[in-house]
């Protein structure tokens, strides 16, 4: 049998090809250049442009950024340069350990970096945008010109990040799940409430 140095794709056991998996192929977003396939899908709108450059995004963070290596991304959603990313559910405690994977997503895609789980409900959804602020009540609200809206109610600060970035963030939560978002923290409600 060769020693274990005789294999240099070999690194304490593991296996080192990157188990991160994407909307599209991994070679792909290394190289970025689209496969025929791919190439197809794309044309075809089973993915989208975000999805092809949160792809790159990721597995250029992947080498140093050990915690993409144990998740799956599976959708990305753009509004004017700012992102949805979808992962499975399961995977958010590991994306979510990492203290600066936010600032890492942002800084190599140039915009800002909301991570949701796939699945769930809109409330669900919500809870993952605005994490980790709490989400205290989420109302549907009817405009007077019949447009329906969702309204979440914060208790956090606006100065907050994850809350005062939120008009950054509106269109591409309307890609994502068609939600027409409201915010308010829970101080600007109850001041509403008084006469
Ligand atoms: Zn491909």
């Amino acid at each position: 049998m060769l020693p274990q140095k005789s294999y240099p794709w070999v690194q304490n056991g593991r296996h080192r090809n990157l188990p991160l998996k994407l909307p599209i192929c991994n070679f792909d977003a290394k190289t970025g250049i689209l496969c025929a396939n791919c190439e197809a899908r794309l044309r075809k709108g089973e993915i989208t442009k975000a999805d092809v450059d949160a792809s790159r995004a990721a597995i250029g963070l992947a080498e140093r950024v050990p915690e993409l290596n144990r998740v799956t991304l599976r959708r990305a959603f753009d509004g004017g340069g700012n992102y949805v990313l979808e992962f499975e559910r399961q995977d958010l405690p590991v994306l979510r350990s990492n203290k600066s994977m936010y600032s890492e997503l942002e800084g190599a895609l140039n915009g800002k970096v909301w991570i949701v789980g796939a699945g769930g409900n809109d409330r669900k959804f919500l809870e993952d945008v605005f994490f980790p602020a709490k989400v205290l009540t989420v109302n549907t609200v009817w405009l007077p010109d019949g447009e329906k809206k969702t309204k979440v109610i914060v208790p956090a600060k606006r100065s907050e990040r994850r809350i005062g970035d939120f008009d950054k963030l509106r269109d591409a939560v309307k890609r994502a799940r068609g939600i027409e978002l409201l915010v308010e923290t829970e101080r600007e409600a109850s001041a509403k409430l008084r006469p």
